[in-house]
């Protein structure tokens, strides 16, 4: 079913495609769920275990109990929110939380060793209430002197910071949410309670046996699902994970030698941030629709196997043969992580030693951290070589106002529909117009129009030309001007300004090429042929923002070859 859905879109997709004039070898189309470019994902995931860079770990993970899965650090929406700081009588000591469903996880209290006011403290305990459990009072430099009474209930099962605190101090994990966010391993009462539900029962009885100092209003960030935007669980849960730190290091490399160049300065920061600040990647996805983990665990003594996708014949630790595979599927980064040289090796023979690196990386800014960053770590990782030279960022299309796109809004321009009534020719200009590198693109229908004009006075212009005949004398003051051209767009392209390449083109074909020298033409100052040269050469320039109206015109104008792959006009030898 999934299958055959996907299929079917991928085709559409395809079609769209071509129809906005992608000049993409299509005979070397792949699928992400191709056999062979599955084989690929299995060999790396194969290798990184086998290297020990993959592990199966049990970590605090940002769990949806709506989606039933695990996210990675990147995917955690952060919002603000109000919410209410309950301050609690710990016995000895007070401490300030937001969660107290999760006083039950509570393992341990740990304060700041430079705070001077716990300091005869440390060492002793502390008595959770309602279960009256004692926990010991611990010290740690990650407690926040500035928050509630710097004091820290410490829940390593259900808290990034707890967890890192639990892991230092080798504290033990207990877990009161499980995977769909209910209450268990609690007093009776609040067992298979939904968190929140939970949360305002446990106040109301810290209420009545009077633990509750005071209740505070606070103003702070959590994190949210993507998908649901519902709050996400931190949870610990045993998961796969991919040791970043020497791919991270390695990539920083790249991006300092210049292996690698993201074109702009801004981007290749946040680049940096993020190779400094990786935490280890979590790739197990408990969802259904992906690459489904090639690990597979002896039923017998529970010893994990990793293959490159086969059933394990037999046990290595206890011979047996029976064996259940991991349920979990990949985190679809980490297989669109090695696109680049998966799809190369996977190709026609010899593609891969011709092609990779390749030269340019082209997306949309803000799928930098998730794919981008990943594509250069597993391509050093694989094949030792960056996977591209260059990085280009584009940004994001929005309507006329500077406003996101979206279906609620009512403003969605698509693309097939602006094709299909202005010409792919005229998206395209519009899309290149204005759009520069960083900057988000705005998109009008008014805008697509005007292009549409210019495409008609291309088509209008060369009519012209095609049948004008006059010879007139050399004139050598319209090859210099077209040669200047050449050059300025030449180097506007060479730097990825296309939006300046587009608009130079567009002035100077219309205010100069149409306006003055066709005038000209007609006054016998300039001869068919050089009108011809000109016009040619236009169209070669133009030809990557305008491919369908040029190559029109270039076979009309008698050339046997398609324009796509004619040389890129020189102009006059420098002198
Ligand atoms: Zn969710
Ligand atoms: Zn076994």
């Amino acid at each position: 079913m999934i299958w055959d859905d996907v299929q079917k879109n991928t085709g559409t997709m395809e079609s769209q495609l071509k129809k906005l004039g992608a000049s993409c070898d299509w005979t070397r189309f792949k699928f992400t769920l191709d056999p062979k470019i599955i084989g690929v994902v299995y060999k790396t995931f194969k290798k990184l275990y086998d290297q020990g860079l993959v592990y199966r770990g049990e970590r605090i993970v940002n769990y949806c109990p709506r989606c039933g899965t695990a996210y990675s650090q990147l995917e955690v929406d952060y919002v603000e929110r109000d919410d209410e700081l309950y301050f609690l009588d710990y016995g000895t000591v007070t401490i300030a939380t937001t969660r107290p469903e999760t006083i039950f996880a509570d393992v341990a209290v740990a304060v700041n060793p430079k705070d001077k006011k716990y300091k005869n403290l440390v060492g002793k305990t502390a008595k959770i209430p309602l279960i009256n459990r004692e926990v010991p009072v611990i010290a740690d430099n990650l407690v926040d002197v500035s928050f509630g009474t710097g004091a820290l209930k410490i829940t390593p099962a259900h808290d990034p910071t707890d967890f890192e605190i639990g892991q230092t101090h080798k504290l033990p994990l207990l877990k009161v949410i499980d995977e769909k966010g209910r209450m268990t391993g609690t007093p009776e009462k609040y067992i298979g309670m939904k968190a929140e539900d939970a949360r305002v029962e446990v106040v109301k009885d810290l209420q009545e046996a009077g633990k509750i100092k005071k209740i505070e209003k606070i103003h702070h960030l959590v994190g949210t699902c993507y998908r649901d935007h519902g709050a996400l669980e931190p949870t610990v849960s045993k998961q796969w994970f991919v040791n970043v730190k020497p791919l991270a290091e390695k990539s920083l490399e790249a991006i300092k030698n210049g292996d690698v160049k993201i074109t702009s300065k801004h981007f290749e920061k946040i680049a940096v941030h993020w190779y400094k600040n990786l935490k280890d990647w979590n790739i197990s996805r408990q969802i259904v629709w992906g690459i489904r983990i090639p690990a597979f665990r002896c039923e017998k003594c529970l010893e994990w196997t990793i293959t490159e996708g086969e059933t394990p014949s037999q046990c290595s630790k206890c011979n047996s043969t029976s064996f259940s595979q991991d349920h979990d599927t990949f985190d679809t980064w980490f297989s669109s992580g090695q696109w680049p040289f998966a799809t190369l090796k996977t190709n026609k023979k010899g593609d891969f030693e011709k092609f990779y690196p390749t030269s340019v990386m082209e997306t949309a800014y803000d799928i930098l951290p998730f794919w981008v960053i990943r594509m250069i770590m597993l391509g050093l990782y694989e094949t030792g070589k960056v996977p591209f030279k260059d990085v280009l960022l584009h940004g994001l299309v929005r309507d006329k106002e500077g406003q996101k796109i979206s279906k609620s809004k009512g403003n969605v321009i698509d693309p097939i529909e602006m094709a299909d009534r202005y010409g792919a020719d005229a998206l395209r200009m519009g899309l290149v117009w204005g759009a520069l590198v960083e900057n988000d693109i705005s998109l009008s229908e008014e805008n697509i129009n005007a292009q549409r004009k210019f495409s008609n006075k291309i088509w209008n212009a060369a009519r012209f030309v095609l049948q004008f005949d006059k010879e007139a004398p050399k004139n050598i003051g319209f090859k210099v001007k077209m040669t200047a051209i050449i050059h300025e767009t030449s180097k506007h392209l060479d730097k990825y300004r296309l939006n300046q390449a587009a608009e130079l083109l567009y002035a100077e074909f219309w205010h100069w090429y149409c306006d003055v020298c066709i005038d000209d033409a007609k006054k016998g100052e300039i001869g068919s042929k050089e009108l011809k040269w000109g016009l040619e050469t236009f169209l070669k320039l133009l030809h990557p923002f305008m491919p369908f109206v040029t190559e029109k015109i270039w076979e009309l104008t008698g050339n046997k070859n398609l324009l796509i792959s004619a040389e890129w006009p020189k102009g006059l030898p420098k002198t």
